[in-house]
């Protein structure tokens, strides 16, 4: 039997895509991501995937999704308790043995077996030599893994334009890709009854749908953040677009918003923070009370109404923070917010990185509880250091490192964090959520907050865009999608070139 090291592998599978026509013997391999942490397949030995051994834990969820995912041709599921758990495992970690014998999973938690089955479609092949599908096969070897970061999250952006299946495409391939968290973020989109107003008429972030996707989700393993921004970004639009999505329509909520654009909020207007406690009690229910409530708190400008102006504005923000983070304590969550406006501007310690606040909220935030979640966001390239992680670690805080579609920057900072045992990663897509931005966010993001210390590429090539293409092809068959539009990762074929890697 060939066995070859993955690591080997790696390198194999990018020359061999790297160079056109001319492909070295021996089928070429598919790629598992994220990486696993110990990876053995043979390269010519299979085994029908027919029947596979795993815990009680997670019999029922591999059953109803190897059904779901090979029809009349699913394999039997066995449950061994003996073979398959394996206790001195953690909740994430799980073990495949492929040989002539058969496939075992060992591991001892749902999330896991979840995990090793993620793997083992992403390896699985129909069957050859037939004109329809009539089976499976599995290359035969040893695969061992476990996260080496903790948190792993992905935030995406619900925008007037992005449609509910976008969302959904979004949040599958997140889980597909192990991660275990999806802030899910409003851009006017989200449809309240508390203030109906307060959002585009045509939104389409309904709470039924709400409901639809967190079922996905709790599906899937991973587990969907809310986000309202209390602060800055008030007017829930890109700042370059210069709409407003409450504003434009109901100019008659002009006092709770600042006369300048209406970019923050009037922190000095008491009706502010009732209403925004409403707007985060109403979507925390709407997300099925999860354990963060994430309320952005990034590049807010200075005031401009006069009340505002009136006192120390570092004060007025540091009371709107603490009541809000009291209102998400209460609720049973934890606060997560950007890093900007809590450390000074000019403070030649943060120089290069991405700094917003004064003085003074930097060090009246100190005074904060130290159950909020700082996202530390940095979007460009490999940096050797990070101070303003470091600065909140020390502190106390917990730190989530966020970066954005640098593909340098975020494995640089994946494995910062890993190195410096903070919380984890939350990247981020913006805008970025298709086209050629798809493959290069997700694989890079995914394959750094997984196994950060491997080889990864730091550019999308050919190989590798094929085989996010395979993936988000198989999320499309869960989607039972029917619309071309919704296949692949542009809109239309053409032009799809203009956008790759960006
Ligand atoms: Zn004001």
């Amino acid at each position: 039997m060939q066995y070859i090291k993955y690591a080997f592998l790696c390198l194999l599978l990018t020359f061999v895509c790297s160079v056109e026509g001319r492909a070295t013997s021996g089928a070429v391999p598919l790629a598992i991501y994220p990486q696993p942490l110990s990876c053995e397949l043979s390269l010519t030995e299979y085994t029908p995937f027919d029947r596979i051994v795993v815990c009680a834990e997670g019999h029922s969820w591999v059953a109803k999704h190897l059904k779901s995912w090979y029809g009349k041709c699913a394999p039997q599921v066995v449950v061994d308790d003996n073979i398959a758990n394996e206790s001195a495992f953690g909740d994430e970690e799980y073990e495949i043995i492929i040989d002539s014998e058969g496939i075992k999973v060992r591991a001892r938690s749902l999330q896991a077996v979840r995990y090793a089955l993620y793997t083992l479609r992403q390896i699985a092949i129909p069957s050859r030599g037939t004109e329809q599908v009539e089976g499976w096969i599995v290359p035969q070897g040893r695969i061992k893994d476990k996260p080496q970061i903790e948190f792993r999250g992905v935030h995406i952006c619900w925008f007037r334009e992005t449609e509910p299946w976008e969302v959904e495409r979004q949040i599958r391939l997140a889980a597909y890709y192990k991660m275990n968290y999806a802030v899910i973020e409003s851009w006017g989109t989200f449809k309240s009854d508390v203030a109906p107003w307060f959002g585009w008429p045509d939104a389409t972030m309904t709470k039924r749908e709400i409901k639809r996707l967190k079922a996905i989700a709790d599906d899937l393993g991973i587990t969907l953040i809310p986000q309202i921004n209390v602060f800055g970004h008030a007017s829930q639009a890109r700042g370059y677009a210069g709409k407003h999505a409450a504003l434009d329509i109901n100019p008659r909520y002009q006092p709770l918003f600042e006369p300048l654009a209406g970019w923050n909020w009037c922190l000095s207007n008491p009706e502010t923070r009732k209403l925004l406690q409403a707007l985060i009690k109403e979507r925390y229910e709407a997300f099925g009370c999860p354990p963060y409530f994430h309320i952005g708190g990034d590049e807010a400008h200075q005031p401009s109404c006069p009340d505002c102006a009136s006192k120390p504005y570092s004060q007025l923000f540091l009371e709107h923070i603490e009541a809000i983070n009291e209102t998400i304590s209460s609720l049973g969550a934890r606060t997560m917010m950007w890093h900007d406006m809590l450390i000074e501007r000019g403070d030649s310690r943060w120089q290069g990185f991405v700094v917003n606040g004064s003085k003074e909220t930097a060090a009246g935030f100190l005074k904060f509880p130290r159950d909020i979640i700082i996202c530390d966001w940095y979007y460009d390239g490999a940096q050797s250091a990070y101070p303003t992680i470091d600065y909140f670690k020390e502190q106390g805080f917990s730190v989530l490192s966020c970066p954005w579609n640098n593909t340098g920057g975020i494995i640089a900072q994946s494995r910062y964090a890993h190195k410096s045992g903070i919380m984890g990663v939350l990247g981020t897509t913006w805008h970025h959520y298709f086209g050629g931005s798809l493959p290069n966010i997700y694989y890079t993001l995914a394959n750094a907050m997984w196994n950060p210390e491997a080889h990864i590429s730091t550019s999308v090539n050919d190989y590798i865009r094929q085989m996010v293409h395979t993936h988000i092809r198989q999320i499309g068959w869960d989607m039972k999608l029917k619309n071309p539009r919704h296949a692949g990762t542009y809109y239309e074929e053409i032009p799809p070139e203009p956008f790759l890697n960006n």
